[in-house]
């Protein structure tokens, strides 16, 4: 395998050439692993609400069941199945962005139209249950993939609601700092303990597991997040305190901002 590995990697690299072959073969074999490591993780992530619905199935199968608890388990096995779809469209999702080279538009992003979209979202899946507030800076926008960062900053605020009891409020902003422009979401939730923090946005990494299930997460989300902002050559800031609450911050450069002009001047 080395072997193959090396005559692969042969291009004339002059002087240092073994140097640098041995570099690369390190590189490759940590990128291997870390293949294998995602692929173990995938399998298991859809194992489980497999063997859970493989469950109800034989259950339906053996018990003769009325028709109320007959639809009971219709609707649990309805619940797996959607579960192993989110992390597939999840997974697609990911590696559609992965696959993607190419940057990301130099136009202007509608972010009234983003906004707004993240808002009626917001209000839908709440259901009225938090106290959820929006501050936008009218004329401010970045340029980029619209999709991508609707997709981005939403699940920001996805989280924040998922993550925070009812009751709570989630405050979200979108201002101008200096240059940069700055979306926050401000929660009053579960909070994160720091030794997490940093790995947030690894695939399938969870705080509390039985908790992102309970909500439908998938564990990719911020994967997903952090993929959408290094194409936008943005940065994710988290600060949080444990049981009071997360703050999420996206940091836009300068030369991906730009603000409108008061259309009376
Ligand atoms: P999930 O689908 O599990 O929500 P994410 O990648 O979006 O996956 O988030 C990873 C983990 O980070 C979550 O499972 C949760 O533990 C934690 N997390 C994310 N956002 C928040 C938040 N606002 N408050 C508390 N914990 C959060």
């Amino acid at each position: 395998k080395r072997q193959n590995v090396l005559s692969v990697q042969a291009f004339p690299y002059g002087e240092n050439r073994k140097l640098v072959l041995s570099a690369d073969i390190t590189e490759l074999e940590r990128t291997d692993a870390m293949r294998r490591d995602f692929v173990a993780n995938v399998s298991h992530e859809l194992k489980t609400p497999l063997t859970v619905l493989s469950g109800f199935l034989e259950t339906m199968r053996e018990l003769p069941l009325d028709q109320t608890d007959r639809e009971r388990y219709l609707e649990l096995m309805d619940q797996q199945a959607s579960r192993m779809r989110n992390i597939v469209d999840d997974l697609l999702v990911l590696a559609k962005l992965e696959g993607n080279v190419k940057p990301p538009s130099d136009q202007a992003i509608d972010m009234r139209a983003v906004i707004s979209h993240i808002r009626e979202d917001a209000a839908t899946l709440s259901g009225g249950s938090h106290v959820i507030s929006f501050a936008a800076d009218d004329g401010l926008t970045v340029t980029g993939a619209e999709t991508e960062v609707l997709s981005a900053l939403g699940n920001l605020v996805t989280n924040a609601i998922r993550y925070t009891p009812d009751g709570g409020s989630i405050d979200v902003a979108w201002k101008q700092a200096g240059k940069e422009a700055v979306f926050s979401v401000s929660d009053t939730g579960f909070g994160i303990p720091a030794a997490d923090i940093p790995r947030l946005t690894e695939r399938f990494y969870r705080v509390d597991r039985s908790r992102s299930r309970d909500t439908g997460g998938t564990g990719l989300g911020l994967a997903i997040v952090k993929h959408v902002l290094q194409r936008h050559d943005a940065i994710l800031d988290v600060k949080s305190e444990e049981g009071k609450g997360s703050t999420f911050s996206v940091r836009f450069p300068s030369q991906r901002t730009t603000r409108r002009q008061p259309a009376h001047v």
